[in-house]
């Protein structure tokens, strides 16, 4: 691990603060999640599943189209139907029947009503989502973070490697330690959530790649253990200059 055994989670918390500020004041806001409302990103996080945003844009601008991001009209479709207009995103048949699946569940659950769905105590409404056949961890997250402004942080790939690349996490973290790192160091604060999610993934797309990061032009660069550019990621050591960046800061 890059970070010092001895720091405590308070420095842990202050240095993770560090990371989150450089991103924001280099990039800036990133307005995320690129929806107008909540349905828009239900559909959103279920569309971009295995595939890339653009192709979750493609289908979703065809359900657009088709006044599809109205609870009315999907409820009328069947899975079959539905496919013709997901296509785009790849894996039609199983992402039409986890719309459809939704939709029904939200239907009986929550007598069609996304205000019942998101009053929902923040755990349970998890555990209720984590039910329905076709959304996984991270759909969920996206879904309760995006659309519900609930506490929950989306540590999807991107910010695995990041984190794994500066030693917070071993390169094999899997989705629940990933989250449980940066649930127990940062606020439960469902803005700073969104925005540092979604400056990960920026980062994720443009520096931090699975083959050869760009350390060089990162903006994290100053956070990396060794200050050698050509390192593969992979054995970050933590440097005095980085040691003296974690002071406490106020809890
Ligand atoms: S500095 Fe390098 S390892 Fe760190 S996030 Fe950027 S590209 Fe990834």
């Amino acid at each position: 691990m890059g970070i010092p055994e001895t720091a405590s989670d308070r420095q842990r918390r202050a240095l993770l603060i560090h990371y989150y500020r450089t991103l924001l004041e280099t990039l800036g806001p990133q307005g995320w999640w690129p929806a107008r409302t909540r349905m828009e990103v239900i559909l959103g996080a279920i569309l971009t599943q295995n595939t890339t945003w653009r192709n979750a844009a493609l289908a979703l601008a065809r359900l657009r189209k088709a006044g599809l991001f109205k609870l009315k009209k999907l409820r009328q479709m069947s899975p079959q139907e539905l496919e013709i207009y997901v296509r785009p995103a790849g894996f039609f048949r199983q992402k039409a029947a986890t719309i459809s699946n939704f939709v029904a569940w939200l239907d009986r659950r929550h007598q069609g009503s996304l205000y019942s769905l998101f009053s929902t105590p923040s755990e349970l409404l998890r555990q209720e989502l984590m039910k329905l056949k076709g959304l996984g961890d991270e759909t969920i997250d996206a879904i309760l973070l995006y659309a519900g402004r609930k506490p929950f942080f989306v540590a999807d790939a991107y910010t695995r490697r990041i984190l794994s690349r500066h030693g917070w996490l071993p390169s094999n973290a899997d989705y629940a330690t990933a989250q449980e790192l940066i649930h127990r160091q940062l606020p439960r604060d469902p803005q700073l959530f969104n925005e540092f999610h979604a400056l990960l993934v920026e980062i994720g797309k443009h520096h931090c790649k699975k083959q050869a990061p760009d350390c060089g032009k990162c903006p994290l660069a100053e956070y990396l253990p060794q200050r050698d550019l050509s390192h593969n990621g992979e054995k970050p050591l933590i440097s005095s200059e980085q040691e003296s960046r974690i002071e406490p800061s106020p809890a």
